[in-house]
């Protein structure tokens, strides 16, 4: 039985102050919510802040990204140790990361074994852009990025991998639940001729893009997806809480 997640990636978004008023709701809201994961991954900026004011809730702190050495010379980055000391989760692999600071299935592969050497929990994301879809590539996308980010990575059970097809992200436009089921198959599988059948099926594989309040228990309630990464809606306290909120329901009521 895989828990689900629903994890939110607050991007490049909120002030100190409206972060720290983002988790004071949440933490009111869905802090009383159990059954599944609930993740929120503010900049780097405010995660010391966001993570005090959710200290002792069942709300966990995660990051948007992370680089793959500590004590080196990489001015403005983060390494995955300090990162450790702060935050339990780490976004790796965003294709905002991917599209637009060039980052590669390489740095990928780099930063989830760091990641996972420092006691953090990865959140690998993998996805075609539009132009890959429409020529029939969604498949070899997806297994051409799952296997780049996982060569070599020695998987803990519960590994969490995010589906989002970057046409999806920030339109207003989402997979059909469907879609989404038949990728995460592929990635799944995918997973499997690597690591084994056994562990691929304790993998976590959320679907990500433009998910909503509205949408959430469509994408719940499909068995093989296991949680959303959840960018637009997670900036506000009552869309993210409803879309927790459903998807909870929806997963406890087909357990
Ligand atoms: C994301 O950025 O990971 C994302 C899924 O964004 P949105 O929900 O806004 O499409």
């Amino acid at each position: 039985m895989r828990t689900s997640v629903i994890a939110g990636n607050w991007k490049c978004h909120t002030r100190l102050q409206s972060a720290m008023a983002l988790a004071a709701g949440l933490r009111e809201r869905i802090g009383g919510i159990d059954g599944l994961e609930k993740v929120v991954c503010p900049p780097f900026v405010y995660l010391a802040a966001v993570g005090e004011a959710l200290r002792g809730s069942s709300i966990s702190l995660g990051s948007q990204d992370v680089h793959w050495q500590d004590d080196v010379a990489a001015t403005g980055e983060v390494g995955p140790r300090m990162l450790a000391e702060l935050a339990e989760y780490v976004i790796i692999g965003h294709s905002e990361r991917r599209h637009q600071f060039g980052e590669t299935d390489e740095m990928v592969n780099r930063k989830v074994k760091a990641a996972l050497a420092a006691g953090l929990k990865p959140l690998m994301c993998v996805g075609e852009v539009l132009q890959e879809r429409q020529a029939g590539l969604t498949e070899e996308v997806l297994v051409r990025q799952a296997r780049g980010g996982l060569t070599g990575v020695e998987m803990p059970d519960g590994f969490i991998i995010a589906y989002e097809p970057v046409w999806a992200i920030g339109t207003g436009t989402p997979a059909t639940d469907a879609d989404a089921a038949n990728a995460i198959a592929v990635i799944r599988r995918e997973v499997a001729s690597m690591s084994g059948f056994a562990k691929a099926e304790t993998v976590r594989i959320l679907y990500g893009g433009s998910v909503t309040p509205e949408n959430i228990a469509e994408f719940m309630s499909r068995s093989d997806i296991d949680g959303a990464l959840v960018g637009g809606a997670s900036l506000k306290v009552d869309a993210f809480s409803v879309i927790v909120e459903e998807a909870a329901r929806v997963k406890a009521g087909a357990s």
